[in-house]
């Protein structure tokens, strides 16, 4: 068996809807885009949304509109992706990580407190796997510091925390639409927000800060004539990528049902060794199970680097994730880290291995996976 670690899922539609954006004559940032923008805000229980041409722009643009300078603070979790802490690094602001939480993996929410100092502009939480954070606590220390909330959304949607939708909590969400992500436009992201002035201010940032109506330039009912009322961004993003995002969103639901049916299989097959530990769903949330990662037990953790390549020569592609921000060479160097400065982060990365998750991925496909990271861990 070859067993990848992702396959998008493109259907017929989808790849006709994106040739009829090809042959319209209108590639870029346009009618399509605010159809996608207006159904995904929807999805999500939102008031706005704004695409742009990736989750890590999406981000960006958020810490951009509250101001922040130089010197300032974001409070985030060295548990995530290059994405979180660089656009904090773009701003020469600093990265401030919390250590993470060891049943889902999230930043535990009771240590950000002792973080907070008067440079404190933001948090900046990750729904790890799609597992949403506890936003309660984070919005009430939000709300008593007076910080911006925005969430790393990049594993969701669909997530729910508490009967609310991901997406429709903090100050902002930030989706990504990276080509292994939950839904995909190839490259691509979303902000979704219910404050006007964030929503205004975004739609504005992500086209090098033209003034309003420069976006329709070169339409029949647009003008020659723009001011440049910022330092804005080139952030948009194409019809093209919009129209793949509106065939997805279609799927979405359907997807998240399939991850679920994987999800349910592991649970069932690797039930067997009951030294596995999978991540835990809490009871007051729905995770969209975007990614499966698996912790090795006791000793076999030193063997983890083995048992992926066991695992990739029966077939089986796997990744990690995340090695921690904090053991990379620029945030080691530049900050002075060590690994053991943020131990549940580092514990978990040492023995974690993330397991193929979607929707193509067969039941016998995940029984093979489950029975060989058995068999592996046992011998
Ligand atoms: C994928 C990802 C991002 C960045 O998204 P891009 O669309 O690739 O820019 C940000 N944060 C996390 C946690 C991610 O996994």
């Amino acid at each position: 068996m070859k067993i990848p670690f992702f396959k998008p899922q493109i259907d017929e539609e989808t790849i006709k809807s994106v040739g009829m954006v090809l042959r319209s004559g209108w590639l870029t940032t346009g009618s399509i885009t605010a159809q996608f923008e207006e159904q995904f805000a929807e999805y999500v229980h939102a008031k706005h949304a704004v695409m742009v041409n990736s989750g890590t722009a999406a981000l960006h643009l958020c810490l951009a509109f509250t101001g922040i300078k130089p010197g300032d603070e974001v409070i985030t979790t060295p548990y995530t992706f290059a994405a979180t802490a660089e656009v904090i690094e773009y701003f020469n602001a600093r990265p401030v990580f919390v250590d993470i939480r060891d049943d889902n993996l999230n930043i535990n929410e009771s240590l950000i407190p002792f973080k907070i100092t008067e440079k404190t502009r933001a948090i900046i939480p990750v729904h790890f796997a799609g597992h949403p954070c506890e936003m309660n606590e984070i919005l009430n220390i939000a709300e008593q510091y007076k910080l911006y909330v925005f969430e790393d959304a990049a594993h969701c949607p669909p997530a729910v925390y508490m009967g609310e939708t991901v997406g429709s909590i903090g100050h902002a969400a930030c989706f990504s639409f990276y080509a292994n992500k939950c839904i995909t436009t190839g490259e691509g992201g979303m902000i979704t927000t219910d404050n006007n002035d964030l929503y205004e201010k975004a739609k504005i940032l992500r086209l090098h800060s033209l003034s309003k109506d420069a976006a329709k330039r070169y339409q029949a009912e647009g003008s020659w004539k723009y001011d440049i009322t910022g330092l804005g961004y080139k952030y948009n993003p194409t019809d093209f990528a919009a129209a793949i995002g509106i065939g997805q969103l279609k799927s979405a639901d359907k997807f998240f049902n399939e991850r679920k049916r994987v999800v349910e299989g592991y649970k069932k097959y690797l039930g067997n060794c009951d030294k596995i530990k999978v991540l835990r769903e809490l009871e007051h949330v729905s995770s969209s199970w975007h990614i499966f990662p698996v912790r090795l037990p006791g000793k076999t953790v030193s063997r983890r680097d083995e048992i992926i390549e066991i695992l990739k020569e029966r077939g089986i592609s796997t990744s990690v994730h995340f090695i921690p921000l904090h053991i990379h060479s620029y945030y080691k160097n530049k900050y002075g880290y060590n690994p053991d400065d943020f131990p549940v982060a580092y514990n978990a990365y040492k023995g974690l291995i993330t397991l193929p998750v979607y929707p193509a991925l067969k039941d016998e496909e995940v029984e093979y996976i489950s029975s060989q990271l058995i068999e592996i861990i046992e011998q």
